[in-house]
């Protein structure tokens, strides 16, 4: 009452007095609180002008009118929905303790021994100890650039490279080293002179099925990698989300395969192999360094959800994984034919490509001095959708290349989408 704040009216009790309520009068006209609105302007300084990027293609799959050739994931008649469901339906109470309880941290071990087998399978000496199950391979990087970065940090990438990588480095402050590629990966010969010079943190690659470019790096190439970053201490990052989806007969080995050395952290995924939904992934590394990132990664999630890893766990045991595996392979190699067909029949000469041996992506050089950036403007009116190049370059090239995924969508889509971009090229080279 002293402050004016209340007053006092026989008959009717206290009051607070107009005049404070004014102050929240004003708070609540204000349509957004405050400190939402300084969110954007800090988002972008912290992950770059292209940050939503990313979530803007996940939502144009929603839009049924768009054909979308941008997203990188199984298409929805190869998600196990089958095989789940039967899972759930005749063992699921059965395991209730480890499908629905909290699981140890490093994962189910029925799961860590599943790909531990695995990996072995592919070359890779390890055993159960070396494997850490994550919330997507997405968090495996979150956790390694935590672990291993302070801000203003270096680190290596190849140009082009996985756009998330970039977006989630750049996140965390690092300054970003790009090292070209070509048809064999990463130009390993101008690796030296940055390792020699600088002192980057760690290597990040992907040497099978390179998400853009679908590169696989060459045997040469490989053991030259592994050799710099020995005699200069810095570990490498392998990130092999595509590896077993190969098109050839035999299941090329990652580069952890050579890793004698111990200095390679090896991070895959069962977002492409089966279904990104289930959050699935891990890391193949020496100990320490699973032990540590373990009780590091307690502190974002407890652990990965438990029915997904049970579920990949059955699948593995079952021998249902491979049998999956196996259609998978064929399905997105006759969509890839099906894709390279379609460019043949609809688009002007003068671009170049590379058929890749497996993954999920087709890296396409438009012709002559035609930019990506503008194609997609037109592409858009005709409806359908890729990623621009530029977007998977820390170096500002990529202007005249594209990415389409040939995994991701029907059949017919492929080729009708195929036949749109051609209609926006066309137009583009009359103007
Ligand atoms: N690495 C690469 C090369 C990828 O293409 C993707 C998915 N686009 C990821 C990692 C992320 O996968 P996850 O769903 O396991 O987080």
């Amino acid at each position: 009452s002293s402050e004016g704040l209340i007053e006092g009216h026989v008959g009717r009790g206290t009051l607070v007095k107009r005049s404070s309520l004014q102050i929240d009068d004003d708070y609540f006209e204000q349509a957004t609180p405050s400190w939402l609105l300084g969110l954007s302007a800090s988002e972008d300084a912290l992950l770059g002008p292209d940050a939503r990027f990313l979530s803007e293609i996940s939502s144009m799959e929603e839009r049924q009118e768009i054909i979308s050739l941008a997203q990188g994931t199984p298409p929805p008649d190869m998600l196990p929905a089958e095989v789940i469901q039967s899972l759930m339906a005749n063992n699921l109470a059965n395991a209730r303790q480890s499908a629905l309880g909290y699981c140890p941290m490093d994962g189910l071990l029925s799961l860590r021994r599943g790909i531990a087998a695995r990996m072995r399978q592919r070359g890779v000496q390890v055993d159960v100890q070396n494997i850490l199950i994550l919330s997507g391979s997405t968090q495996g990087l979150g956790l390694i650039g935590r672990f291993l970065l302070t801000p203003g940090d270096e680190v290596v990438v190849e140009v082009p490279t996985y756009l998330g990588a970039i977006q989630m480095f750049r996140a965390l402050g690092a300054r970003i080293i790009g090292i070209p590629t070509d048809n064999e990966g990463m130009r390993v010969d101008l690796l030296e002179a940055i390792l020699a010079r600088r002192q980057p943190r760690f290597i990040y690659t992907l040497p099978t099925f390179q998400n853009p470019t679908g590169a696989v790096m060459s045997l040469a190439r490989r053991r030259r990698l592994l050799q710099l970053a020995r005699r200069y201490q810095v570990p490498i990052v392998e990130d092999d989300a595509y590896g077993e989806i190969y098109f050839g007969d035999k299941a090329p080995e990652p580069l952890k395969a050579l890793d004698t050395y111990g200095n390679v952290l090896y991070l895959s995924t069962y977002s492409k192999m089966l279904a990104p939904g289930l959050r699935v992934a891990w890391l193949t590394a020496p100990v320490p360094m699973i032990e540590r990132l373990s009780l590091y990664k307690q502190t974002f999630d407890l652990n990965t959800n438990a029915i997904g890893q049970w579920i990949i766990s059955e699948m593995i045991r079952r021998n249902l994984l491979d049998e999956h595996l196996q259609l998978a392979r064929q399905c997105y190699q006759q969509k890839l034919a099906l894709m390279l067909e379609a460019i043949e029949t609809y688009w002007p000469a003068g671009g170049r490509v590379h058929p890749p041996t497996g993954g999920m992506h087709l890296w396409y050089r438009l012709p002559g001095d035609m930019r990506a950036r503008h194609l997609l403007r037109e592409a858009v009116h005709e409806q359908v959708a890729f990623v621009m190049g530029e977007l998977f370059h820390v170096d500002g090239g990529g202007h005249h290349y594209l990415r389409l995924s040939f995994a991701a969508p029907e059949e017919k889509h492929i080729t009708e989408g195929i036949r749109r971009i051609g209609i926006a090229m066309r137009r583009l080279l009359a103007r």
